[in-house]
């Protein structure tokens, strides 16, 4: 980390208190007059001091007033400072937080692939806090204590120039001293941050996968993995304890050593000469008055370093380019002309190829059936169509045009997918079918249900509609999931439909269901099904074989049966297995 790198986060996070600039001037008119009024306490000694060698009347009141005055004032400054540095830092926190929650909404698939969702989650909870720390106590320890030294250097050098050069000879070690520790502090604070993450990513997997856990038996191993996160964290921050136990005395001795430094010039016998007797205290005071402030602002250079290392991690994530979208064209109702020309792709550069030189073209309205081993490509191909991912080579077209050129989001709507994992969320059953249209018609959700064989066991439910169906529906039976999935799907209404296993939770009776409510759902739309059991896609337009990432035969199924090729040996398979 480099000093011109430091300066360029500070700018950043600089940049999120400027819409709050007039709290922000609040709180430092604040400490302004909280650090002038501690400053007059070294100005009260002198005349208190002055007073009592020359006693006169006016002198009586004045020094009560003066303290009652004094005390009025550092309480008016607290109070704004600290009111309004609070205001700053939590509407900072709120927006940065924010701002990195909706980046991570449109970041790619290939991100979420690369980054487990318990590290992402606590960049949004730990590390915005982190900067918090940074931006509510240290900056407030940083503005009060260091106007308040600037103060009383202030009055220092008003008093006696000279001397207080002398004390300020000791700032470069200081200085020596705090980039030190300001590296190491940055430097375990990324590592306590990161082992945060852990920690969460750990438990998350542990506590939502409790039941394989408890199966295997793996509680000693998921006990031993999350104290090995804990620990890692737990070491960091005593090392992080440890660099600032040492620097922060360090540094408070320098300054003492100064201070003992000053006092014994000011009592060489010369200056003392020079100086009043209430001069001579007040500069002791002032001098003395240092230590608080100085000690305080030792104390905050974790915390800054803390934020600054946190609010590194955020902006690099805000840096991650967030999912190409650079398509014109403004989808309307399309039709469903869906093409693959010469489509080829891979996970990644260093990956093999999974889908190799897929060539389809279908009609709208036309019913696809897709099967094949698993592995062999079926999610990958579908998945190019919302653009999850991108064709390594050839394109892929809907109604002729390449679909990169479509605007991105009104594409998705084009597009309606259930897929293998079921998502529901903690919310309604209406709400769920709903999803992501507020004060929906609730005829229409009805009507999708009863497409999907839903309502059968949704109207059984204590609430209907309304029950709250818990985290990812654990309320529900796998099949029901699927079926709320379905309706989901039917609510959304999209010209084109893919089906990736949705039906391999039901039993043979919900799946005839589901079959019969599909041939309905998918007369006006073209519809992709991917079905392992071969029964439910029997009545497809054209079914397609798939192995490793090819397309090896295409047909009804009474061709595909007459050729006696792969389909045909997977049917027989399967047919047996029913026999048997
Ligand atoms: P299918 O749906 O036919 O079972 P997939 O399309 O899911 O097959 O997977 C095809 C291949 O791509 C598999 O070999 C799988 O390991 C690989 N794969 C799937 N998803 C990813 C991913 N996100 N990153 C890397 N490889 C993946
Ligand atoms: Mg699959």
């Amino acid at each position: 980390m480099t000093q011109s790198s430091s300066w360029t986060l500070y700018r950043r996070l600089l940049g999120y208190v400027k819409p709050y600039w007039h709290y922000f001037s609040l709180a430092v008119l604040g400490y302004a007059i909280y650090a002038a009024s501690s400053t007059a306490l070294a100005e009260m000694m002198k005349r208190l001091i002055d007073g009592i060698q020359n006693p006169d009347a006016s002198f009586r009141l004045f020094l009560p007033l003066f303290v009652i005055g004094m005390f009025t004032a550092r309480g008016v400054g607290t109070f704004l400072g600290t009111y309004f540095m609070s205001n700053v830092a939590r509407n900072v926190v709120h927006s940065l937080r924010c701002e990195v929650f909706n980046h991570m909404l449109h970041l790619s698939g290939r991100f979420f692939d690369a980054h487990s969702s318990g590290h992402l989650v606590s960049r949004v909870t730990y590390h915005v806090e982190q900067v918090t720390g940074a931006a509510t106590k240290a900056v407030t320890i940083l503005l009060r204590e260091g106007l308040f030294v600037i103060g009383l250097l202030g009055y220092l050098l008003w008093t006696n120039w000279m001397l207080t050069l002398v004390f300020l000879t000791v700032t470069p070690l200081i200085g020596l001293v705090v980039r030190v520790a300001s590296k190491r502090f940055r430097r375990i604070s990324r590592r306590i941050q990161s082992s945060m993450g852990d920690v969460t990513h750990v438990a998350s997997e542990a506590l939502s996968g409790y039941k394989v856990v408890r199966t295997h038996g793996a509680e000693e191993y998921e006990k031993q993995r999350f104290a090995r996160a804990s620990n890692y964290n737990r070491e960091q921050s005593l090392k992080e304890a440890l660099t600032k136990g040492i620097s922060t005395p360090v540094i408070q001795l320098l300054v003492a050593i100064a201070l003992a430094g000053l006092v014994w010039l000011a009592m060489a016998p010369e200056l003392m000469a020079s100086m009043t007797a209430g001069e001579f205290v007040a500069f002791i005071t002032a001098a003395s008055l240092m230590a608080k402030p100085v000690k305080q602002l030792t104390e905050i250079n974790s915390e800054i370093q803390k934020g600054l290392a946190a609010s590194q991690e955020l902006f690099g994530l805000l840096e991650v380019p967030p999912e190409r979208d650079d398509g014109t064209i403004l989808p309307t109702r399309l039709e469903g002309h869906v093409s693959f020309e010469g489509v080829r792709f891979a996970y990644g550069d260093d990956q093999p190829e999974v889908l190799k030189s897929i060539d389809l073209d279908v009609t709208p309205g036309e019913l696809i059936a897709i099967v094949g081993r698993s592995g062999s490509g079926k999610t990958t191909l579908m998945g190019l169509l919302p653009r999850f991912y991108y064709p390594t080579e050839g394109r892929v077209t809907i109604d002729g045009i390449a679909i990169n050129e479509y605007q991105l989001s009104p594409l998705r709507q084009q597009i309606a997918l259930v897929s293998q994992q079921v998502t529901l969320f903690n919310a309604s059953i209406a709400d769920n079918i709903a999803y992501g249209v507020p004060d929906a018609n609730r005829e229409q959700i009805k009507a999708a249900a009863d497409s999907a064989y839903a309502s059968e066991f949704i109207e059984r439910l204590p609430k209907g509609f309304d029950t709250v169906v818990g985290d990812n529906g654990v309320m529900l039976s796998g099949g029901q999931r699927q079926r709320l999935a379905i309706a989901r799907a039917i609510f959304k209404d999209a010209p084109i439909l893919i089906l990736d296993e949705a039906t391999s939770a039901l039993d043979t009776e919900s799946e005839r269901y589901i079959q019969r409510a599909l041939e309905e759902v998918c007369r006006d739309r073209t519809t992709f099904v991917i079905a392992h059991r071969l029964s439910t896609i029997e009545r497809a337009d054209r079914i397609l074989v798939m192995e490793q990432g090819e397309v090896v035969e295409s047909g009804t199924h009474a061709q595909l049966l007459e050729r006696d090729g792969a389909y045909a040996a997977l049917y027989r398979l399967q047919f047996q297995e029913v026999e048997a």
